[in-house]
């Protein structure tokens, strides 16, 4: 099964600090990972393309998109919230970063692919439609996902995030869009601290308590996405990819290990086999310690590329 593999040089040359935990060696660490395992032999590199101001337009708001273009420093840093800045790479950076996610849409629907990974940063599912906050500036995959709809004309795109913190950029973008399922988990009482409310029917969020453990993650997927996807039938499926509920991450504690990344890869492939021609477009979210990250990704990665 082909698998596309969009990422970008600028991605990595984004950079908030020097112990910033959303840093540029993610990208490499990954990317090492998946070269030692084999995995990359089986995908098709890409040069993710900067997005344009059209495409941003569909997920943002075009006077934040101006604002942020405006606030990009040409030396030093530029702070944004307080975990989150620019330095003159992170403009580009979060340009490629939305156009991976394009791209992989493009290429999934005309055939060229059937799944796609975007190794991007900066992350995007905590950027709002009017405001960059938690380390992301542009809703990457909110943006792909309004292309397939807005441009390609696809009538039901459902967005899946298990990072362990809640997407509320995504939900603040997508909610009342009836075109689009999102689902969610998410551990409760970590940032945004926010998810726990239904905020539409379009939304299926499901707060776990910190040590919740793979058992009661399979479970909440079980329960709760599968049948709101299967009643749903998207057409093609997005995955806000967030690694940090891995038990040795310390930004959450959910307790995740690899195997549950490759299980809840797998359920969703058989839904996107049954409902969406197969096809995933899966984008890096978090996941700040290198090893579980990149051991992560490559569980997740051989499940898109058909090898589990
Ligand atoms: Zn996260």
């Amino acid at each position: 099964m082909l698998c596309a593999y969009i990422t970008h040089a600028d991605c990595a040359r984004h950079e908030m600090g020097a112990h910033h935990p959303e840093c540029p060696e993610r990208l490499g660490a990954i990317n090492d990972h998946l070269l030692v395992k084999g995995l990359l032999d089986y995908m098709i590199p890409y040069d993710a393309p900067l997005a344009t101001e059209e495409q941003l337009g569909r997920a943002h708001a075009s006077l934040y998109v101006r604002e942020l273009f405006a606030m990009a420093p040409t030396e030093g840093t530029r702070q944004v919230d307080p975990d989150t800045c620019m330095n003159p790479w992170t403009l580009p950076a979060a340009l490629r970063a939305a156009g991976a996610v394009v791209e992989a849409t493009d290429l999934v629907i005309a055939g060229k692919a059937r799944t796609a990974f975007c190794s991007v940063r900066p992350p995007g599912h905590h950027a709002e439609r009017s405001a960059a906050m938690g380390f992301c500036f542009f809703n990457n995959v909110a943006v792909g996902m309004r292309h397939a709809l807005d441009v390609h004309g696809l009538q039901r795109v459902a967005l899946i995030d298990f990072d362990v913190h809640h997407g509320n950029g995504s939900e603040d973008i997508l909610r009342g869009d009836e075109r689009v399922l999102m689902c969610s988990i998410f551990e409760k009482g970590l940032y945004p601290f926010n998810g726990e409310s239904a905020v539409g029917p379009n939304m299926v969020n499901v707060g776990l308590p910190s040590r919740s453990g793979s058992d009661a993650f399979r479970a909440a997927v079980t329960e709760h996405w599968l049948p709101a996807l299967d009643a749903f039938r998207p057409e093609l499926i997005y995955i806000s990819a967030g690694f940090d509920a891995h038990r040795e991450d310390d930004m959450g504690n959910l307790g995740l290990v690899e195997a549950d990344y490759a299980w809840v890869t797998q359920a969703l492939m058989k839904v996107a086999k049954q409902h969406s021609q197969g096809r995933v477009i899966s984008c890096l979210e978090g996941g700040y310690v290198l090893s579980p990250l990149a051991r992560s990704v490559a569980a997740h990665v051989r499940v898109l590329i058909g090898a589990d």
